[in-house]
């Protein structure tokens, strides 16, 4: 198979990881016999320092035309003083509305090597972690107008937060559809005691329900499920919600299964081609030192061939290196036990190592 992948490395561990990403796809596209060409693309800081523009059309056009687009992440506090327009994140934004993806979906689930890691108690990690969240991406607040007047001698912000009955249904039909190939269970999220916006929400997913008579929907407003992530993460299968509340829970899960680092996400809408990241952001604390973990970046990468290529097999074996090199007690920093006992079975290692070691273990069982 050959593919076109769009590589977006961005600002501060970006390149990092994208780097071991790329290194494993290599192995990956060797063992199976794919080939796999890397176009780059500028966007996030970078491209704000190259082009005076944080996604240029040219860069975007590059992205539309590929098979699909892996990305390490931008931002940094070099570009925090531009205006809205000149910031890194507006390149992200404009990705994501050009490429007319509306679902990231966000997997949480605990590793067992590193159910340490999670804040959570032992008794609550035990009964398993294992769920995702689908969030709406292209509507909402953070796609509303937003505006900053003066009113009466002080200033007045607004940020309007719209949805249509078809942005509903469609990242619903997704919410459906991703429990339908899980458990069956799909939680809605929504804070319908006091958003219009919410209440439509709520009845255009009761409207899908009946299309998806074998999955369970149930309604839990935002505020109850930031405290049922953390105090029962158990009974979650597939969560589906809206732009900003997924932006806030899907942090909250990224943090009880241990590291930011640790997570991949993919974004797509109605054609194959697809957005694949972690979750986390540049990092500008740690860039350049080697330390990042880049198994959120390399994860998306296995994401990419399976939900984009249809490469599922590829997508095990990226997926079982990473479990055997977990296995083997290699670790990043941010993975690190803490405690000294469970320190004597682990090795700390850098970036590059830990990407060198997931290649080098694909295809062995
Ligand atoms: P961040 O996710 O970059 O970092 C938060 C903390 O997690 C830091 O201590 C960092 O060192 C650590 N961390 C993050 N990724 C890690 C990894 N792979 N390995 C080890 N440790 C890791 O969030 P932030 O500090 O709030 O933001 C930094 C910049 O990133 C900002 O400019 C922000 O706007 C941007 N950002 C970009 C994206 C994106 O590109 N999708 C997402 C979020 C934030």
């Amino acid at each position: 198979m050959n593919k076109n992948i769009a590589v977006i490395r961005g600002d501060g561990i970006g390149p990092e990881i994208v780097e071991q990403a790329i290194l494993v796809l290599n192995k990956t596209a060797f063992l199976f016999g794919h080939t796999f060409t890397y176009v780059d693309v500028d966007m996030g800081g970078c491209a704000i320092d190259k082009w005076q523009d944080p996604l240029p059309q040219a860069m975007l056009d590059k992205c539309l035309s590929s098979d699909s687009v892996l990305l390490g992440a931008v931002g940094g506090s070099k570009w925090n003083r531009l205006p809205g327009e000149m910031r890194p994140e507006k390149g992200l934004l404009r990705l994501r509305q050009g490429m007319k993806v509306y679902s990231n979906n966000r997997p949480a689930k605990i590793w067992p090597q590193l159910s340490d890691a999670s804040p959570l108690k032992p008794a609550i990690v035990e009964k398993g972690i294992d769920f995702i969240i689908v969030r709406e991406l292209t509507g909402g607040i953070y796609f509303g107008e937003h505006k900053t007047e003066e009113e009466a001698g002080q200033k007045k912000a607004t940020d309007i937060l719209t949805y249509t009955e078809k942005e509903i249904e469609r990242i619903g039909r997704i919410g459906f559809e991703t429990a339908r190939k899980r458990n069956k269970k799909l939680c809605s999220v929504e804070k319908s005691n006091v958003l219009d916006s919410s209440r439509l929400w709520k009845e255009g997913l009761h409207r899908l329900a009946a299309e998806y008579p074998d999955v369970e929907l149930s309604d839990m407003l935002v505020d109850n499920c930031a405290m049922q992530i953390v105090k029962d993460p158990s009974q979650f299968d597939v969560i589906v919600t809206e732009n900003m509340f997924g932006d806030i829970l899907s942090d909250e899960a990224s943090m009880i299964t241990g590291s930011i680092g640790m997570i991949p996400s993919s974004s797509l809408g109605e054609t194959t081609r697809g957005l694949y990241e972690p979750i986390h952001g540049s990092a500008p604390d740690i860039a350049g030192t080697d330390t990042a973990n880049p198994i959120g970046t390399v994860l998306s990468a296995a994401m990419m061939l399976r939900y984009s290529f249809d490469l599922a097999k590829e997508a095990d074996a990226i997926e079982k290196a990473v479990s055997h090199v977990l296995d083997a007690g290699c670790r990043t920093a941010d993975i690190f036990p803490a405690d000294a006992e469970k320190q004597k079975s682990c090795r700390k290692v850098g970036c590059s190592e830990m990407g060198r070691l997931i290649a080098e273990q694909i295809g062995k069982e």
